[in-house]
């Protein structure tokens, strides 16, 4: 229902009011009717007011007060039944957009081209519209409501207020008018300030993460940094709350000091109106309707309407930021489930004269990268640190188009290909591959959701290892990992790792990528996760990264990335017979890093050259 488009406030309703028909026109309808209300209750007290005077004098017949009587009563019922009805309307209607926006907003955010995701600012941006958007929407639209309500109040009032005193009236418009410009300014300014602490507080968030998670508390204990964290922490959180505290400050000066002022015009002018009184000129109930009416205006004209103008001032930001959001580019088929073509069969992927940089930055990470992969061969990547290799992947799997050159699969442009279809393609283990806190099943047949079937999920497990782990847990496939669930169960960072290769086994991928999935173990822990990775393969075509060569030679062919380019190629014999060569060099350094292997005869060929 929410389409990629700008939206404003008048667009915003209308999307509401399509999104939940019913509830919208109750909203408005009490809106009118509750707003009306004071008004209204006032003209029936002074009626009353003056009914009861004539029946004492004996002017009138007492039956004259039953309609101002019933008209208080109807008042009353209209105060007291609307808002509890209106609760209602307001939870189903809650329920319904929860639903749709969340799941548009889920749709748009698995749309999205990478490129938002890894910007800093959009990443930014992205989170502080998905933070609570259901509250937005739901704020948003009260508060338009209360300010529609509240000016038709205003008018109400104003008009008894007017027809008995019109220079009184005129004077507390006057004053009131430059408020709401003040409130609806400090509205603008306060949601930068939210902006700013909202940044501050997800920092110390994440700190504060850092502080009590299991995940971190190993180095906790060691490196006893959680003082020096505490530190840091309650830094971020004084900024936050000075800065949330001035938000609050200025809201409540700003409102005070308007209801200050117009107070005392309503006080000049209720004495003002006194010898009218003493003349006779205007009735007692006239009067005390008038005390009332003008106390009302005052309320809601200084604190109401400026609270209401600030919001409005609040909800237009969140507009503006909402419809950068929803015009973020898309790529096609990014939400699509890779669609896995039985009959592909791979033969090559090529690299011509790739050049790339991230949007938004100057260096190039490639650099006229060429290389081709031949089918029934391994290859590994390697190369220092920051050289490049997961780049390579990124735009082998289509994150990035944005390059020059290009990137062939079976000689086709990977532009041209359809994108579910390369998704179906290629599968990864990523470095900071992803921990589900879902089913074992779950965690695996991600790997293929357009064919789920409990025997394959059961094969891949016994491939990489992981059967005799899951067949005794109560539920088996079924049994919840992780911390969230009751009886759910936590696996060791190395069988996490074996669940996101038994993720990439099941997806039946013809091309298989690890990018040093292993990054976060010591070096012979990656060569043998690789290793088996071999040993269980079969006929898949595979590209292994890395840093550490020890694992790197499994591959039949080594390409070394350096420059932003492919700077050496071969088998790793034929790389360490080059004397001068970086392969070499970079091996010799590493040696040291296997020495505990050598001695327990595991990688012996780390030590010949
Ligand atoms: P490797 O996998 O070889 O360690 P990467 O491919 O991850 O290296 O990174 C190559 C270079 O690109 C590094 O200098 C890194 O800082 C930079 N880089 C990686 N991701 C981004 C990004 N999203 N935006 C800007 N620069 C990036």
């Amino acid at each position: 229902m929410i389409q990629s488009k700008k939206y404003n406030v008048m667009s915003f309703v209308l999307l509401i009011m399509r999104i939940i028909p019913l509830q919208s026109l109750y909203n408005i309808l009490h809106t009118i009717l509750s707003s009306l209300l004071p008004a209204a209750k006032t003209l029936a007290i002074a009626n009353f007011i003056d009914s009861a005077g004539s029946i004492f004098e004996g002017e009138k017949e007492f039956s004259s007060i039953y309609i101002p009587i019933l008209l208080i009563l109807a008042c009353i019922v209209i105060e007291n039944v609307m808002p509890a009805l209106l609760q209602l309307v307001n939870t189903s209607g809650r329920n319904k957009l929860n639903i749709v926006i969340k799941k548009d907003i889920t749709r748009k955010c698995a749309r999205l081209e990478y490129k938002h995701i890894e910007n800093k600012d959009t990443c930014e941006l992205v989170n502080r519209v998905c933070l609570n958007p259901i509250k937005n929407f739901e704020d948003g639209f009260q508060n338009i409501l209360k300010g529609i309500g509240l000016f038709i109040h205003t008018v109400s009032l104003f008009i008894i207020v007017m027809s008995s005193t019109f220079i009184g009236g005129i004077a507390i418009l006057g004053i009131s008018i430059p408020l709401f410009g003040l409130a609806f300014k400090t509205g603008h300014k306060n949601y930068e300030m939210e902006k700013r602490a909202s940044n501050i507080k997800r920092k110390y968030d994440y700190l504060s993460d850092v502080l009590i998670d299991k995940k971190y508390a190993e180095e906790r204990k060691l490196f006893s940094y959680s003082n020096s964290l505490s530190r840091q922490y309650e830094g971020l959180f004084n900024k936050s709350y000075k800065l949330e505290s001035e938000i609050e400050i200025k809201k409540y000066f700003n409102m005070k000091s308007g209801s200050l002022v117009t107070i005392l015009i309503s006080l000049v002018i209720m004495t003002i109106l006194l010898p009218a009184i003493a003349a006779g000129r205007m009735s007692i109930g006239v009067y005390i309707a008038l005390v009332s009416a003008v106390f009302n205006l005052v309320q809601s004209m200084s604190w109401q309407l400026a609270g209401a103008m600030h919001e409005f001032a609040r909800l237009k930001e969140y507009l503006k930021e909402f419809s950068v959001f929803m015009t973020l580019s898309e790529k096609e088929g990014a939400s699509d489930i890779p669609s896995v073509d039985g009959k592909f069969s791979f033969e090559s992927l090529e690299f011509k004269n790739v050049t790339f940089k991230y949007p938004g930055t100057e260096n190039y990470v490639l650099k006229n990268c060429s290389f081709k992969l031949d089918n029934f061969k391994n290859y590994a990547f390697v190369g220092e640190n920051g050289a490049g290799k997961t780049t390579i992947t990124k735009l082998i799997i289509g994150l990035y188009d944005d390059y020059e050159g290009e990137i062939l699969i079976n000689g086709k442009s990977i532009r041209e290909i359809e994108y579910a279809r390369l998704k179906g393609m290629i599968s990864v283990v990523f470095q900071d591959y992803a921990r589900y806190f879902l089913t074992v099943k779950e965690n695996i047949v991600f790997g293929n959701l357009s064919s789920v079937n409990d025997e394959r999920v059961w094969e891949v497990l016994k491939e990489c290892g992981l059967f005799d782990t899951v067949k005794p847990l109560n539920d088996d496939i079924n049994t919840y990992l992780g911390k969230v669930y009751e009886n759910s169960v936590d696996f060791s960072g190395g069988q996490w790792q074996k669940l996101a290769i038994a993720r990439l086994l099941y997806s039946d991928s013809a091309i298989n990528i690890l990018d040093e999935p292993t990054a976060s173990l010591d070096p012979i822990a990656e060569a043998k996760l690789y290793e088996l990775f071999n040993s269980i393969k079969k006929e898949r075509f595979t590209i292994y990264i890395t840093h550490r060569l020890g694992a790197a030679r499994i591959a039949d062919e080594i390409l070394v990335i350096g420059d932003g380019h492919i700077i050496e190629q071969g088998s790793h014999r034929k790389l360490m017979e080059n004397e001068e060569g970086i392969y070499r060099k970079m091996y010799m350094n590493q040696r040291s890093w296997y020495a505990g292997a050598r001695n327990a005869e595991q990688y012996k060929f780390m030590g010949e050259v």
